[in-house]
Order: C-alpha cells, then sequence, then structure tokens
C-alpha cells in the first residue's frame, strides 16, 4: 500500500537522487580550478564544440554545454557545419583544432548525418583532447580500467553514486541499454569497480527477470516508461538516464518515475538527474585536458631553461 502523509499525498519511499544540486557543487569548485590555472598563468581551458546540421535537440544540447562552461571560465567556440558538409571537411576542422593549442576538448554533437564516417571523426580528434571519451584509444583504456577521459554521462552516473555514498562493489548492477556512449562504457566503469554487471538490450528476452534482481538499476533505453515497479527490487537505486520527449512536449525518463518511486531506495528525476551530471562531467573532462596540458607545457619549458 501507498503511504500517504497528513495533507493525504502520496509519500514517495525512494530519496530523489538530486543531480541539478550535486551538478552545482561540482561546478563550484571547477570554476576555482580553472581560476587556479589561470593564476598559474597557463591557458585557460578551451572547448570546440562541433555541430553538424539543423538537429534541433542536439543545437539545444550545445548549448546549455556552452553556457556551462561560460559560467565555469572554460573558454568555448562553437563551429557550426551545413548538413551537406563532406567528410574531408570535418575531418579537416578537427585536424586543425587538435594543432590549436587555446582548445583542450574537442566534441562532435552526434548524430551526425548519415554519409559522415562517424568512427573516422571519433578516431581523427586527438586523444588528448578527447573530452567525450569516444575515440578508439580512450575505449580501449576502460576495458584495460585505466580511462583517459570517462566518458561523460556513465561517469555522471559514477559521481552521482558516489555522493549518495552508494557501494558498487559486490553489487548485482544491471544496466538497460548497450550503446557505445551510455550502456557500454558504463559496464565497464562499474566492472572497475567490482560490481556484477549485466546488460541488457533490445532483444532480451523477458527484461524483467534480470531488473528485478539489481541492487543498482541504471537504464538507457530511450523508451518510456519501460521500467515499471513489478520490475524493480524493493530497495534498489534505480538511475534514469533515458530523454524522451512525449507528444505534448514533455521530457520524461525510460522509469515509471512515480510508480517506481515506491518501492526504490533511491531514484533519479528525469529532467534533473543524470542530464546536468552529463555536461558538468564534459566540464571536468576539459579542466583536467588543460591542467595536463599546463604540466606538459612546464615540463617543455624546464627543459628549455
Ligand atoms: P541508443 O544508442 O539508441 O541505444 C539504446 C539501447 O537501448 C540499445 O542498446 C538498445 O538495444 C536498448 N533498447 C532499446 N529498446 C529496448 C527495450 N525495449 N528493452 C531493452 N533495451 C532496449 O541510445 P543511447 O544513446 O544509449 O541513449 C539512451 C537514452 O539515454 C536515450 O533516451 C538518450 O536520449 C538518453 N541519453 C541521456 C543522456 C543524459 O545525459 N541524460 C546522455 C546520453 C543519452 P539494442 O542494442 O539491441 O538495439
Amino acid at each position: 500500500m501507498r503511504k500517504r502523509n497528513g495533507s493525504g499525498e502520496i509519500e514517495l519511499a525512494a530519496k530523489i537522487i538530486d543531480g541539478r544540486k550535486l551538478a552545482a557543487k561540482l561546478r563550484e569548485a571547477f570554476a576555482l580550478r580553472v581560476q587556479a590555472l589561470e593564476a598559474s598563468g597557463a591557458c585557460p581551458p578551451g572547448l570546440a564544440v562541433i555541430l553538424v546540421g539543423e538537429d534541433a535537440a542536439s543545437a539545444v544540447y550545445v548549448r546549455n554545454k556552452i553556457r556551462a562552461c561560460e559560467a565555469t571560465g572554460i573558454k568555448s567556440v562553437s563551429h557550426r557545419l551545413p548538413s551537406t558538409v563532406s567528410n574531408a571537411e570535418l575531418l579537416g576542422m578537427i585536424v586543425e583544432l587538435n594543432a590549436d593549442a587555446d582548445v583542450h576538448g574537442i566534441l562532435v554533437q552526434l548524430p551526425l548525418p548519415a554519409h559522415i564516417d562517424v568512427a573516422r571523426v571519433l578516431e581523427t580528434i586527438a586523444i588528448e583532447k578527447d573530452v567525450d571519451g569516444f575515440h578508439l584509444y580512450n575505449v580501449g583504456a576502460l576495458v584495460a580500467g585505466n580511462t583517459v577521459f570517462p566518458p561523460c554521462t556513465p561517469y555522471g552516473v559514477v559521481k552521482l553514486l558516489e555522493s549518495e555514498g552508494v557501494s558498487v562493489e559486490g553489487q548485482n548492477v544491471v544496466i538497460v541499454g548497450a550503446s557505445n556512449i551510455v550502456g557500454k562504457p558504463m559496464a565497464l566503469m562499474l566492472m572497475a569497480r567490482d560490481a556484477t554487471v549485466a546488460i541488457c538490450h533490445a532483444k532480451t528476452r523477458d527484461l524483467a527477470q534480470f531488473t528485478i534482481l539489481a541492487d543498482i538499476l541504471v537504464v538507457a533505453a530511450g523508451v518510456p516508461n519501460l521500467i515499471l515497479p513489478q520490475m524493480v527490487k524493493t530497495g534498489a537505486i534505480v538511475i534514469d538516464v533515458g530523454i524522451n520527449r512525449l507528444p505534448d512536449g514533455t521530457i520524461t525518463g525510460d522509469v515509471d518515475f512515480a510508480g517506481v518511486a515506491q518501492k526504490a531506495a533511491g531514484i533519479t528525476p528525469v529532467p534533473g538527474g543524470v542530464g546536468p551530471m552529463t555536461v558538468t562531467m564534459l566540464l571536468e573532462n576539459t579542466i583536467a585536458s588543460a591542467e595536463r596540458a599546463s604540466v606538459r607545457q612546464r615540463l617543455v619549458e624546464a627543459r628549455h631553461d
């Protein structure tokens, strides 16, 4: 039975895991790191964002990233290219940005038009500027348990779990979604932290038989209401990565939030859960890149002294 409070409102069993609050706290600390870099005479962190075509959702994501950079002191430049851009032109732009000492991170907003060779684009980004963490080198490093730039969305999930004091060691983690940008790196990052991980996808038979075993359930499928309360173990931690726009314009995740919040111990809302953390971890990776560049620069200068 659902508990009601004195006003007759249904009380949630779950703690709401607030991504906005954690993101704001982390960004305050990032701004100090940027100030420290500048005070040391180093180049301020710079992020170049390449947006190809007119996809409305991508334009919103890019705008949010640029705003977040500005608020933290990161210098960001967005490069808009038409959807007709050739592979050679796009690769040429990346090569130029690779050589630009003011740019510490290069992000090519996905998805790209069908004629663009996405794998080639991602592999052209210099490894030390691959702040999205999608270059094959970074993916390989993740497999070996030693990331250069952890991919932003799963990294944000790890930070959320840490901030809630949720230890993943020995826990049954079920991940719904097996994409290269969320599900697979999420699995690798949690395996590196000694979780027992199962990955489900669209061809998984009887999804509920897996999800019900999860101490920690991470859902990144892009299907509204995929996860219903009867599929969730009582007391589980539920992280909803999904972002779905419903016909009435509202944004929702993949989890039946109201229902699952009656059963789970903790749950992320959509919006306001994983989304703000993804952008925040992009800022972190860009600042880390600038800090590494500054160390490299100092080593070069010391050699010439
Ligand atoms: P994607 O590339 O489309 O991958 C979706 C994954 O979910 C695939 O592995 C797919 O299985 C699986 N899947 C689809 N329907 C399923 C079902 N009915 N049952 C079980 N698994 C199912 O998507 P993505 O880029 O990973 O993104 C997933 C969701 O997260 C989207 O809503 C996206 O908008 C959101 N997202 C949010 C953030 C954030 O910052 N919050 C960041 C990135 C993505 P197959 O592999 O078998 O096709």
